[in-house]
Formats: C-alpha cells, structure tokens, sequence
C-alpha cells in the first residue's frame, strides 16, 4: 500500500498530525510505533487490579490556550483535576511549589509572619520567583529564605533527577516549580486541568479512528522504511537516532518506575508527594487521586531516576544543559540540509522539555503553518 505520510512515533505529535492530515487534507496515513501501544508516554491501562495508571510517570493536563484545550475536547470529555503536591521536608509535609502556607508550616508562627510581610513588599502578592532569581535578588533574611528553600527542596531532588546541581541545569528547568508568594497550593495555576475521564488512551483511540489511518505497533520505522511507499516524512523519535548519532548522543535522562497495589482506600494525602532529601526516588504517585477512581485498592508508583543507556531503558527528559544545546544545534544544521522533507515534532526530535499542552499547540502549528502548504 501506498501512503502519502509515513509518521515515526504514536504520541501526541504523531497522533494529533495523523489526525489532522487525515481528517483536513484526506490523505492516507501510516504511523509506525516501536512500543506495543500508542499514546507515547502519556499511555495509561488498567492494571491487574483494575485501577487506571499511567505507565510511564504522572500525566496532568494543563494549559492557558483555549485552542489546544478544545482540539483535545473532540476526543474525550474531563475530570477537573487540580493536582496538588506535597514535598517532605524535616518530616513535615509541606505544599509545593513553596508557597505562603509552606512558610508558615516551615517556621514559628512570628518569624513566619515576619517573612510573609517581607515577600509581599518586595516582590508582590501573588508573584512566582523562581529559585535562583530569588537566590540573587535577596539579602537579609529573604536570603535565608531562599537559601533555606535552596538546600531543602531543590537542590537534592534536582541532583536526583538530574545528576546535576540546579545552577549546572538552564534555568527554566527550576523555574517551572517557582516560590510562590500566595496560598493557593494547587501545582498549577492554567485556566484549564484535567484528566482525560476515561484515560489517554482512550482518547488517543478516538483522535486516530479514522480509515485514512492505519498503525503498525511494535516495529522500529527503520525495519519498515525501505518496504513502505511514503511521500513524507514526520519523526517524533530521537533527533540523534535519526542522523546515526554522528554528532554523538544527546543526554537524556531516564526514569524506573515501581508499582505497589495496596488494600487501602488511600496510601498518601495527594496525589503526588515529592522526597527531595530521603530516599532514591523522587516522588511517589498515588493515580486514583488524579483520576478520581474509588475502591479499597490503590496502586502507587516510586520514580527513581537514572542515566538513558541506549537500548537499555527509556529517553524522557531531554537534558537542558548549554553544552547538549550546542550538539543539538549541529542536528538542526542537519535538519536544515533535508529542505523541508521530514518533519521532526516533539520532545524527543526537537530536543525540548515540551509539556503536553505545548506538544499539541506545537503539532497543530505544524500543520497549519508548514504542512498544508507543502503538500
Ligand atoms: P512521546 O510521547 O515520547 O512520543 C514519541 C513516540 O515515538 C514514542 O511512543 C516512542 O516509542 C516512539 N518512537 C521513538 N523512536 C521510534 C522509532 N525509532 N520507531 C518508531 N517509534 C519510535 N506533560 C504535561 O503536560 N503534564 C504532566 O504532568 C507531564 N508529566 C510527565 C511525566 C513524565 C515522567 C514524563 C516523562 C513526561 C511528562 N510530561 C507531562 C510530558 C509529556 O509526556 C510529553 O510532553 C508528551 O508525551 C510529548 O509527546 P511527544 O509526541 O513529543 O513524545
Ligand atoms: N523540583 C525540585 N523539587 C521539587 C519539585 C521540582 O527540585 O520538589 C525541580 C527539579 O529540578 C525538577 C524540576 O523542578 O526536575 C521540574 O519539576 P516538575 O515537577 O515540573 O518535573 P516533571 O513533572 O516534568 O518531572
């Protein structure tokens, strides 16, 4: 068979761009994934226990853009979710990001109060700093402060997750989890959250439910590409697999995730609770609290992170780090040479700590800005 798109990767970049090509242009479509399912790393199931997790680490939709939020409204309806995380800190449970209400579980009511003034009249009531711009902009006792949320909620986790020290990392990577000088403790302050009501899955079954599309499961597209008669090319796979690593690899960095199904109607307070100084793992999820599930089972799922062995484990986080943008920028030169053929979208081809919500923003702008006009 023919297609008129051959799509490397059964995420949300492939999917939402097979989805459009096939619905808006009529084209045929085939989507080649090396995982037995699709999804990519959003991908949840029911486990022997039949409770809904997400295989590959705590999935939550947020987003401002209206756009991104309806396109995905097509394919599923929501469960209004507002995550909320915990972070253990000398044996207290303390909101996360660090907010007002974190300071006042932290310190003696006095001090705390001493504090709260200071922040509100330097940076203003309902503003987010992150970290190391509040490191640099504080003297005095904000600067204990800082240095205090420094050493006991950043510095250890991020060491873990990353290998390096914050500073060693860019600096958008701590700034997404900035101090934040209110009491609202919910993760994230989008206009829009949620959770797919009947799973991701489900609702990638639907986007791609369309007979222009067809999906081949577990092959590499490299076992396939010389078989397969293709007009275009969009990967969402490796940047550095697709060019044979010639300018090296790029560093990503890899998870382990542990499952436990308890007899418990719940294991933990929220849904999520970060242990940035004790123990190997980052965080611990506990899924029927972001999926509203209910039962006297729970299944939790540890983190643990570790370095990306090529064929060993998974690459998940791209690794945000000045000198891994400067190989990356030699596979663009690259990218540039191919005039426009293939089409490289998402975290693993761009290289990019993408959010969901920005995936689905970035493929829809692909399609619209660069691929009907390229047919
Ligand atoms: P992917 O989902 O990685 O899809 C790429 C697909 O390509 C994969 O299925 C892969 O198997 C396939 N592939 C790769 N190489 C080949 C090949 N050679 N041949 C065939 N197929 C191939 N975002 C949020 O907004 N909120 C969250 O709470 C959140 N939590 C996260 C937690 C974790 C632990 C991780 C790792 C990510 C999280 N994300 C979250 C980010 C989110 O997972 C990504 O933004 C999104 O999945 C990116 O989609 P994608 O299509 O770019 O990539
Ligand atoms: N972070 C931290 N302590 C925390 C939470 C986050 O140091 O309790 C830092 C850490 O470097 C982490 C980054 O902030 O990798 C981004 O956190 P986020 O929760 O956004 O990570 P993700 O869900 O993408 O793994």
């Amino acid at each position: 068979m023919k297609f008129d798109y051959l799509i490397v990767g059964a995420g949300f970049s492939g999917c939402i761009l097979a989805e459009r090509i096939a619905t808006n242009l009529g084209k045929k479509v085939l989507i080649v994934e090396r995982r037995n399912h699709i999804a990519g790393n959003a991908y949840d199931y029911y486990d022997e226990n039949g409770i809904l997790v997400h295989k590959y680490g705590p999935h939550i939709f947020h987003t401002n853009s209206k756009k991104v939020w309806d396109y995905l409204s097509r394919f599923t309806e929501w469960n209004i979710y507002y995550h909320k995380v915990l972070a253990v800190v000398d044996g207290k449970k303390i909101p996360v990001p660090f907010n007002l209400n974190s300071l006042y579980l932290i310190f003696p009511q006095k001090y705390a109060e001493k504090l709260e003034k200071q922040l509100i009249e330097t940076f203003g009531y309902g503003v987010k700093i992150p970290i190391l711009k509040l490191k640099e902009a504080t003297s005095g006792e904000l600067k204990f402060l800082a240095d205090f949320i420094y050493e006991k909620v950043f510095l250890n986790y991020t060491t873990k997750q990353w290998g390096y020290k914050p500073e060693e990392l860019d600096g958008s990577v701590t700034a997404r989890v900035p101090v934040y000088i209110s009491r609202d403790d919910r993760y994230f302050q989008d206009i829009y959250q949620g959770i797919p009501k009947l799973g991701y899955t489900k609702m990638f079954e639907k986007m791609i439910n369309h007979p222009n599309i067809h999906i081949l499961l577990n092959t590499d597209y490299r076992e396939i590409i010389e078989d397969v008669k293709f007009n275009k090319l969009i990967y969402t796979g490796p940047v550095d697999y697709f060019f044979d690593y010639i300018y090296g690899e790029l560093p990503y960095r890899s998870l382990r995730f542990e499952f436990k199904t308890m007899k418990l109607e719940y294991f933990q307070e929220v849904a999520q609770i970060n242990y940035p100084n004790d123990y190997d793992f980052t965080r611990i999820t506990e899924f029927k609290h972001m999926t509203g599930q209910k039962g006297d089972l729970t299944t939790i799922a540890y983190e643990f992170p570790e370095s990306y062995i090529i064929g060993k484990n998974e690459p998940y986080y791209p690794i945000p780090k000045e000198e891994n943008l400067e190989i990356y920028k030699k596979y663009l030169k690259e990218i540039s040479k191919l005039n426009g053929i293939v089409y490289f979208v998402g975290r693993l081809a761009e290289y990019r700590y993408y959010n969901m919500d920005q995936i689905v923003a970035r493929a829809l702008n692909v399609f619209e800005k660069e691929v009907i006009y390229n047919i």
